[in-house]
This record gives C-alpha cells, sequence and structure tokens, in this order.
C-alpha cells in the first residue's frame, strides 16, 4: 500500500501534470469547477468498495449500515439545498451522471417513441434532449429510443421562442418537454413552460445541470415549482463530485406513481451498485452549500459573468442574446471572420481553457461560429469583476493573434491546415499571452 508515487511514476506524473495545468491555466469551460478538498476526500474514501445495489433500508448486499445512513443524508440535504424538505418532493441521487440520470427519467416516464421535445443542440440544449443530426442521424439514445423534436431560440433575440414551442407542440403533442440546456445565458421561464405542457398533457421535466448551484443559492429561477421531475449533474456549478440526482414529484401524475417509475428505472432499469464515494461526496458538497459562503459564491458568479460580458461588449464582441443573466455567456465570432474552433485552439496553447459552440445560425459543429464562456471555475479560485475584465481582455488579444495566424495560414483556410500551421511554428505573441 505504498503511495501511487512509489508504486506508479509513469500514472503519477501525470496527474500531477493535470494538477499543473488546472492551477496554472485560466479555466472558464462552463460545465467545470473545483471541487473542495473534503469533496475529494469522501470520493476517494473506502466509500468506493461497497456494493448497495436497492435503496437506504432495502439492499440486494449485507453490510450496508453505514452507507445506508451516508445515502439517507445526503437525500435530505438534497432536499434541503432545494427548500424541499417537507414537501411531497422525493430524490434518487443514484444516476451516475446527468446523461444517466436523463435516460433514467425518460425510462420512467415514457414508452418507446414517445414523443420528446428539448432545446435543439446548435441553439444550446444538450445532446441527451433529444439530438438528431441535420442529416438524420440520431446520435443520442434519447433520439434513437424516443421520437424527438427540437425547440429553437429566436435568433433575433437569442432568447427561446416559447411562441413556436406553444405551436410546435400543439402540432407534435410530445409526452414530455425538457427545460434546461447547455449553453443558454439566461434564466428560464419555467411558468410558460408548463403551460406548454400543459395544454399537450406533457410532462415537463428541468435538467438544471449547469444551474443548479445556482438554484440553490436562490439567485435563478428554481424550476422545482412548475416542473413534475428535475436531474441534475452535480459536478458543474454545484461544485459536488461528479454524479447526477434525480428530483420527482411524490404521488401520481399523469397516473403514474413518479417515485416509483423513477427509482426502479435507476435501478435495476439502467444501473447496479451505486457509486457511494460519489453519494457520499455529494452529501458533504450539500453540506458545504449550505453554508452562507455558498450563496456568496453563487452571487460572486453572476457578478463576474455579467462583467466579463459588458467589457467583451465594450471590446466590440457580439454576445448570443445581448449578454448574460447566469454563468455563462455565448460569444459570436462570426462578424469578426473567424470561428470558435479556430480561438480555441490558439487560446488552449495561452492556457485559456474554453470551448467553441454553436451559435444560432450556424452551419457546422465541428467549426462553430461562437464560443462558451463560464465562470463558476475562476469564481471558486477567488476571481472578482475587476479579474473578470483583464480575463475579458486577454480574451480578446486571443481572438485577435488567432485572426493574424489566420490570415498567414497557407492553404485553403481547412482547421487541420491552421492547426498544423500553429504547430509547426512558433509564435512569441501566444507565449507572451500565456
Ligand atoms: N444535461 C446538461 C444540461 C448538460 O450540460 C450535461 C453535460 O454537460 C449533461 C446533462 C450530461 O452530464 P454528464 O456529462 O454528467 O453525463
Amino acid at each position: 500500500n505504498a503511495p501511487v508515487e512509489e508504486q506508479d511514476s509513469e500514472l503519477f506524473d501525470l496527474i500531477q501534470r493535470e494538477r499543473l495545468r488546472q492551477r496554472s491555466g485560466l479555466e472558464l469551460i462552463a460545465s467545470e469547477n473545483f471541487t473542495s478538498l473534503g469533496v475529494q476526500e469522501v470520493n476517494g474514501s473506502c466509500l468506493t468498495n461497497k456494493y448497495s445495489e436497492g435503496l437506504p433500508g432495502a439492499r440486494y448486499y449485507g453490510g450496508n449500515e453505514y452507507i445506508d445512513q451516508i445515502e439517507s443524508l445526503c437525500q435530505q440535504r438534497a432536499l434541503a439545498a432545494y427548500r424541499l424538505d417537507g414537501k411531497d418532493w422525493g430524490v434518487n441521487v443514484q444516476p451516475l451522471s446527468g446523461s444517466p440520470a436523463n435516460f433514467a427519467v425518460y425510462t420512467a416516464l415514457l414508452q418507446p417513441h414517445d414523443r420528446v421535445m428539448g432545446l435543439a443542440l446548435a441553439h444550446g440544449g444538450h445532446l441527451t434532449h433529444g439530438h438528431v443530426t441535420p442529416s438524420g442521424v440520431r446520435i443520442s439514445a434519447t433520439s434513437v429510443y424516443f421520437e424527438s423534436m427540437p425547440y429553437y431560440l429566436d435568433e433575433a433575440t437569442g432568447l427561446i421562442d416559447y411562441e413556436q414551442l406553444r405551436r410546435d407542440a400543439s402540432l407534435f403533442r410530445p409526452k414530455m418537454i425538457i427545460a434546461g440546456a447547455s449553453a443558454y445565458p439566461r434564466d428560464i421561464d419555467y411558468a410558460k413552460m408548463r403551460e406548454i405542457a400543459d395544454s399537450v398533457g406533457a410532462y415537463l421535466m428541468a435538467d438544471m445541470a449547469h444551474v443548479s448551484g445556482l438554484v440553490a443559492a436562490g439567485v435563478l429561477t428554481s424550476p422545482f415549482d412548475y416542473c413534475d421531475v428535475v436531474t441534475s449533474t452535480t459536478h458543474k456549478s454545484l461544485r459536488g463530485p461528479r454524479s447526477g440526482i434525480i428530483f420527482y414529484k411524490k404521488g401520481e401524475t399523469n397516473g403514474l406513481d413518479l417515485e416509483r417509475a423513477i427509482n426502479s428505472a435507476v435501478f435495476p432499469g439502467l444501473q447496479g451498485g451505486p457509486h457511494n464515494h460519489a453519494i457520499g461526496a455529494l452529501a458533504f458538497a450539500l453540506k458545504q452549500a449550505a453554508q452562507p459562503e455558498f450563496k456568496a459564491y453563487q452571487n460572486q458568479v453572476i457578478l463576474n459573468a455579467s462583467a466579463l460580458a459588458t467589457r467583451l461588449i465594450d471590446l466590440g464582441y457580439d454576445l448570443v442574446s445581448g449578454g448574460t443573466e447566469n454563468h455563462l455567456l455565448l460569444v459570436d465570432l462570426r462578424s469578426k471572420g473567424i470561428d470558435g474552433a479556430r480561438v480555441e485552439t490558439i487560446l488552449d496553447l495561452a492556457s485559456i481553457t474554453l470551448n467553441k459552440n454553436s451559435v444560432p445560425g450556424d452551419k457546422s459543429a465541428i467549426m462553430p461560429g461562437g464560443i462558451r464562456i463560464g465562470a463558476p471555475a475562476l469564481t471558486t479560485r477567488g476571481f472578482l469583476e475587476e479579474d473578470f475584465i483583464k480575463v475579458a481582455d486577454f480574451i480578446d488579444r486571443g481572438i485577435k493573434i488567432t485572426q493574424d495566424v489566420k490570415a498567414k495560414t497557407p492553404g485553403a483556410g481547412k482547421l487541420k491546415d491552421f492547426k498544423a500551421f500553429v504547430r509547426s511554428n512558433e509564435f512569441p505573441e501566444i507565449e507572451q499571452l500565456r
């Protein structure tokens, strides 16, 4: 039982390099965060050794006295985090991550080939909300096993086009509408989505993966007043371990007992033994989420994203929807003659990590016209508004370098030519930015 450093220097060295990368760069990926040492401690604890198929008090294995208590504690803290204790909501904390959580809900509430509507991937939705490629390929299991039709943003405003959703839903008659996104910089009008779902007798599910920390802190609208089911990852703005979670309304909805259906979709439907280390680490993260510092952190996330947005607008950039109300923003680079993929490549070399992202009207997801920038991770590192103004200036420098390098790249202007050109030449301006 010697330390990993002594037993496996190859792996240890790679972990050290990743640690250094995370510490020395500017982490702006909207779905990432830095967990506390406490979360890491529990996640790396002996809880990983235990099998516990079933639910607290009803397991298929012995030896679960403490695991039962840990899972129950996690459930109680999850309900408390969203002010649901004493209300008619329950929670399953076993999903292994966000995608399995969503699929468990579909498995529980829908029959194969039932219809769902989610925000289009190119307009900020997630793959698990039912993506079909423009050429008709069903690349998500959601679109393989269910019939999906996207709803869209109004391209003029960058806001969800609720009226078009209402019209399309009245024709498509989905059994479920999914509210939630991976790249939408605005709050969601769950009340309106509830009204639309009711008009066609559909379930309303919110996937609050990106914003679950902000919702817990009460700085964004809570979906719980309007939805039948709410899913989330636990490792984004919530700052917990990599895991998933499903909240459901107790009692019957549309003649179905959601609690029974969801619990049995998770196990035995889709999973075996829960990841008890992740459940324990989530319980710890949820204790942290109940502290006043957590609310202050989430407030700061919003202030920081807003400061970043204002500076980028002042520097002449177009933002989808004209700004942000949450933790992320989308820069539409098309008027700058550059794309998100090239900017991501150059910024990566300068240790500024963000991701290329489609913006409304884009033709290609491989070379989309935008970048997505998130504030949660650097806010955890203590960055304030003035720091994010500097971050905006660094990004601006990176974009200008990208424009220059693109102009110098020989060949037909393909992304692979650009990457090869960057790899085979020295660019002191990138080194200076780093
Ligand atoms: N739902 C949304 C809105 C997401 O943004 C993501 C991931 O980015 C997921 C679900 C899937 O989560 P996971 O990657 O944990 O499967």
